[in-house]
């Protein structure tokens, strides 16, 4: 499906590797510019290459942390007048409801809450004045359904899902959408990583984990960066633009809800 967007231009935060690699991936294959970023530059700058030759379209990699002041300054000098923002960072570590402090939850608030905010107030301006953008915010299964461990991503992602609810109806006018997908297990590093924490514990390989973990997923399967970016290709494309203030679950039926 042709999606309307070559020539148009994007930021896509956190993107050297995973569910925003996928995005970045699936935004070029459309045609769109990209600027990039993610804290480790060997493979922000592989990635950036391989898309650039395998897509043909003039790409921009800025190695800084998203979640930092000075990087999120450094980024959207970078980017300039994007019309369309895919925002995306690390999300918080595990751990028990009681092993949080005051500390923690800021971290988590200005990682996974704050700095979506503060990307979308400085690039939806001009979104709004040329009267077309997307914005595509990653977040997570747990705004829906909450992840016992990932008490701060539960937190701080609800946050974010509730300013997303307000404004995106306030700059829907102007031709822009804003959205959020919601991801379920995927097979990126992240998904290793925590699948590595449950094998520790219970003495499994993380193979057995990973297999274990599959099978609570109706689809029998991890989702793939591939298909997440495809779908955040579509929410940033011509035909999505009654698509307004949703969150969209991508969980291979995981969520067990009617709605
Ligand atoms: P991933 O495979 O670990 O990739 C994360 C990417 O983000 C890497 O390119 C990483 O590069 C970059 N990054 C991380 N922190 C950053 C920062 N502060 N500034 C700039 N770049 C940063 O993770 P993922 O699985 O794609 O997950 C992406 C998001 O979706 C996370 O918030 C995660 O919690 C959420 N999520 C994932 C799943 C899943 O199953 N995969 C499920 C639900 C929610 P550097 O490390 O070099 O910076």
């Amino acid at each position: 499906m042709e999606l309307g967007i070559r020539g148009k231009r994007a930021l896509v935060c956190a993107s050297s590797k995973g569910l925003g690699r996928g995005c970045a991936e699936n935004l070029a294959a459309a045609g769109v510019d990209l600027t990039l970023c993610a804290r480790g530059e060997e493979a922000l700058i592989e990635t950036a290459q391989y898309i650039q030759k395998t897509y043909g379209v003039s790409v921009t990699a800025i190695a800084a942390d998203i979640t930092s002041e000075d990087g999120r300054t450094k980024v959207l000098e970078a980017a300039g007048d994007v019309d369309i923002l895919v925002t995306n960072a690390g999300g918080p570590p595990p751990g028990l409801w009681s092993d949080w402090d005051r500390d923690d939850f800021i971290k988590a608030i200005d990682a996974n809450m704050l700095t979506p905010i503060a990307l979308m107030k400085a690039l939806l301006p001009s979104m709004m004045t040329k009267g077309w953008g997307r914005v595509v915010n990653i977040t997570s299964q747990s705004v829906k359904a909450p992840i016992a461990v990932l008490g701060l991503s539960n937190s701080a992602r609800a946050g974010l899902t509730g300013y997303v609810a307000g404004t995106a109806r306030q700059v829907a006018g102007h031709g822009v959408t804003i959205n959020n997908l919601l991801p379920g297990i995927h097979a990126t590093d992240r998904a290793i990583s925590l699948d590595g924490g449950v094998a520790q514990q219970r003495g499994i390989s993380v193979e057995q984990a990973a297999a274990e973990r599959a099978q609570t997923i109706p689809a029998g399967r991890y989702g793939t960066a591939q298909e997440f970016g495809a779908t955040c290709a579509f929410l940033c494309s011509q035909h999505a633009g009654f698509i307004i203030g949703q969150n969209i679950l991508l969980d291979g039926g995981a969520v067990n809800a009617s709605l």
